[in-house]
């Protein structure tokens, strides 16, 4: 929104120019839409600017949140347990030779090369 305070001096001919735009409005108008601005600076000043503030400083707090998050994850990759509900094998079908396994967690595939899958019982 532009400021309509922070203007530089007029010499005769603007302000000729701009009184002239400025007077079609009539003075009822002109204080009905001051009345309005005035409004909408205190709109601004109360309501919208305490508000964007609020959430500036909710942004910096979820910002140190998905720090801790990312540095807690990172440590849980490194160490990672492989979860059996994080479990995945690559090929299903009950023919297959191969034993690859993906951990969803960490996004490592292992091979699991001593196995017992039931077959030889
Ligand atoms: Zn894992």
């Amino acid at each position: 929104m532009s400021d309509l305070t922070n203007q530089i001096p007029d010499t005769k001919r603007t302000k000729s120019l701009k009184d002239f735009i400025s007077n079609h409005a009539t003075r009822s108008e002109k204080t009905s839409w001051n009345r309005k601005n005035t409004n909408l600076a205190k709109l601004l000043t109360n309501n919208v600017n305490p508000l964007e503030d609020s959430i500036r400083d909710l942004q910096l707090q979820l910002e140190s949140l998905y720090e801790d998050v990312k540095v807690l994850r990172t440590e849980m990759v490194d160490t990672c347990v492989h979860p059996v509900n994080g479990l995945q094998v690559v090929d299903r079908s009950e023919s297959s030779t191969n034993n690859a396994v993906k951990c969803t967690f960490c996004d490592k595939t292992m091979i699991a090369v001593e196995v017992n899958t039931g077959d030889d019982n």
